[in-house]
């Protein structure tokens, strides 16, 4: 099924139909900021985040033995770029229309929007999913992020475009793209953040779930500002998703009660 047959914007209205029964499967290990190749990825991170991250960040070690291979739930396969850094491998309790929803939705979902409020975010801007020149939904994202950096800004605009590859099919298989851009903040127009999302359906209605992420040099710049970038930007990607993580296995946790 081609994304242009799909309501991205109101999915109930879609025709695949969904499985809603839900049975508890052992939350899988994950690991923050494994490294595939040199480059790395965005958002700047707070010493304060930081510090915090460090004190409750379970130890990887033996983690990565704990990840099954992914994508054994769904025959559908991604064909998206999967290089850059890892942040998140695992497996969620959402089935993988709920998973897209939360992270994805029209509107920005009431989790997603309590998350940005959480990070002191501000001015969160959602656009509608639209078919661009390629065929591809497409829409635009954007917000204000607090920074808490000693010197320099104190916000940045970040701009995410997010395209949803025609891989993608409702029930099974979501797989997404995000550019993301910063503005106000030093040397914002040298990068661009590469990120991708893959959902997968997967056994027991649950979801497996990966992000890569990388930097994208769009201008030259000297190796020292190279350096600065790529350590601050991959720093606050790993406490982003590291956060983004946590508050989705407390999202399960809650929608399995009910
Ligand atoms: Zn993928």
């Amino acid at each position: 099924m081609r994304p242009e047959s799909i309501d991205f914007n109101n999915p109930e209205r879609s025709t695949i139909p969904t499985r809603r029964s839900r049975t508890r499967q052992t939350q899988q290990a994950i690991t923050y900021g494994k490294r595939k190749t040199t480059r790395g990825t965005t958002h700047l991170v707070s010493q304060q985040r930081k510090k915090s991250m460090k004190a409750t960040q379970a130890p990887q070690t033996n983690q990565v033995e704990m990840i099954r291979d992914l994508a054994v739930g769904t025959s559908h396969q991604c064909d998206g770029q999967h290089d850059g850094r890892i942040f998140i491998k695992t497996n969620l309790r959402f089935d993988v229309d709920a998973l897209f929803e939360l992270l994805f939705s029209p509107a920005g979902s009431t989790f997603l929007r309590k998350f940005h409020a959480g990070r002191s975010s501000t001015d969160l801007c959602f656009g509608k999913w639209n078919c661009n020149v390629a065929g591809q939904q497409e829409r635009q994202v954007s917000m204000i992020v607090a920074l808490q950096a000693n010197v320099g800004p104190k916000s940045a605009r970040i701009v995410e475009r997010q395209t949803i590859r025609q891989c993608s099919a409702k029930g099974e298989i979501y797989s997404i793209d995000v550019e993301s851009l910063n503005q106000g903040i030093p040397y914002a127009d040298v990068f661009t953040i590469l990120m991708h999302y893959c959902l997968k359906r997967s056994p027991g209605n649950t979801t497996d779930i990966l992000v890569v992420g990388d930097i994208n040099f769009v201008k030259s710049t000297w190796a020292i500002v190279k350096t600065f970038i790529l350590k601050h930007s991959l720093e606050g990607m790993a406490e982003y998703f590291y956060s983004l993580h946590q508050q989705l296995l407390k999202e399960a946790e809650t929608m399995n009660r009910r």
